[in-house]
């Protein structure tokens, strides 16, 4: 029985997360970590996640682990407090971007990264087969204990790895934390790194004024915002702060693998660490990466979406940074996770060290045209005839086909990619101009046609 999506466990509260079902997938992990462990348990502000801490905690406690209370966390403060004090794991109670309806739970190991898949299946089996590690009343003596300096104990952290001394000015910025946990560190950092702050849907004890997913879409309202009070950037958390996507001075919205480019020049060229000459991204993003960082001698390393892949993959190659399009970034020599509020601190750093705004950065990268859309995947046995076809009808470019197929040209790229969890084929086509993507997504939708027909 799968239990685990990309990112944890995820459910709409007391209808998929109901308290019966969060006690035994409790049990399972709590058994899987086994009696004796130190975990670290936090949450978001999202309306069912406390009862769901407090369902997790008692259900930890009952099979003899010793539990610690994060309380309201961003997950990347609880990855960094699991790592770097020495828990034996953390649970963290977050539907990160989802709607406001869903909560949900992520399993933490030692090191602070997301468990991997064999990990999940270990725990889903014991779920199955309910063979929970139970301890008798004698070795119910472990209190749960309050850790009440999780965030701040995160932003010292974040902060060691920034040097802004180069800044010739007071930055003003605006953080939008979507009514969540970001607003519990970000704009704190911000202000301890010498910046004015205005944060926007700041509170936490308010129904999220916008969706949790900091999309266009989501955000139209933060430009106007930024332009008003002439702010040099904004910062756009999800729920529980592990992404971070920018606004420029412009007030335009900045797509994650753009400032990815931006972040990852800046501490390959700026930065004194001696870092693996190294990227991790996952085939969605943008090949503007390649472009931006190939004069530096940096490889990039394409994997599978999903950014517990990512982290895997920077921790075992060894790498200066991983991320997603979607904003999440991973700023490997603070840890090998995705981290909103260390992301909006190097954009800070950038900043500083920079004579341009973040406009002027942003429109130097190179001009694409990128399209989104999905096609309906009625029988999944037609996919490999689909990659087979677009393969041969692109045989003179570079292609990578770990994840679908990606097709890589001298300026255009596109990947069309079975969704891992609905029956669709999502095609991305990104090129020099709008006519060039249009001309290729038509070639594309016309072999989807042939074959998947
Ligand atoms: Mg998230």
């Amino acid at each position: 029985m799968r239990l685990f999506g990309t990112d944890g466990v995820r459910g709409i509260v007391n209808e998929d997360l109901k308290p019966e079902f969060v006690v035994r997938l409790a049990l399972a992990i709590a058994t899987y970590f086994g009696s004796g462990s130190s975990v670290l348990v936090g949450r978001d502000a999202r309306a069912g996640s406390e009862l769901i801490h407090d369902i997790v905690s008692g259900a930890l406690a009952s099979s003899g682990l010793k539990v610690y209370d994060a309380g309201l966390t961003p997950t990347p403060a609880l990855q960094y407090n699991v790592k770097e004090r020495g828990f034996d794991g953390g649970v963290m109670i977050t539907a990160s971007h989802n709607p406001p309806q869903y909560s949900g739970i992520k399993v933490v190991l030692s090191d602070g990264i997301e468990a991997p898949r064999e990990v999940e299946e270990e725990i889903e089996k014991i779920f199955s087969e309910e063979s929970f590690r139970r301890v008798s009343w004698r070795e119910l003596r472990h209190k749960r204990i309050s850790v009440s300096d999780v965030n701040e104990f995160y932003v010292e952290g974040v902060i060691k790895h920034v040097d802004v001394s180069k800044a010739k000015k007071t930055f003003r910025v605006v953080v939008d934390p979507a009514n969540n946990v970001g607003a519990l560190t970000t704009p704190k950092l911000f202000r301890m790194l010498g910046a004015q702050v205005l944060t926007v849907n700041g509170d936490l004890t308010h129904q999220p004024f916008r969706e949790p997913e900091p999309t266009q879409e989501n955000l139209g309202y933060l430009g106007s915002i930024v332009r008003d009070i002439k702010a040099d950037f904004a910062v756009a958390h999800d729920g529980d702060a592990d992404r971070a996507i920018f606004i420029d001075d412009l007030g335009r919205y900045i797509p994650g693998d753009r400032s990815a480019a931006l972040l990852c020049r800046h501490i390959i060229v700026n930065r004194r660490d001696n870092l693996p000459r190294r990227v991790v991204t996952a085939v969605s993003s943008s090949t503007i990466v390649e472009d931006l960082l190939r004069e530096y001698g940096v490889e990039v390393v394409w994997v599978r979406v999903g950014s517990i892949v990512i982290a895997r993959t920077a921790q075992s190659l060894g790498a200066m940074a991983g991320f997603e399009e979607n904003g999440g970034f991973m700023y490997v020599p603070h840890q090998t996770v995705r981290d909103g509020a260390m992301t909006a601190a190097l954009m800070l750093e950038l900043l500083s060290s920079e004579e341009a705004s973040l406009s002027e950065l942003y429109d130097k990268l190179p001009k694409r045209h990128l399209i989104k859309t999905k096609v309906p995947l009625k029988d999944k046995s037609s996919v490999k005839n689909l990659i087979d076809k677009i393969l041969a009808s692109y045989g003179n470019y570079r292609n990578i086909t770990i994840d679908g197929v990606k097709i890589i040209g001298p300026d255009f790229w596109f990947l069309v990619r079975p969704s891992g969890t609905e029956p669709i084929i999502r095609v991305f086509v990104e090129a020099s101009d709008e006519s060039k993507a249009n001309e290729i997504l038509k070639d594309l939708l016309e072999i989807m046609g042939e074959v998947l027909k």
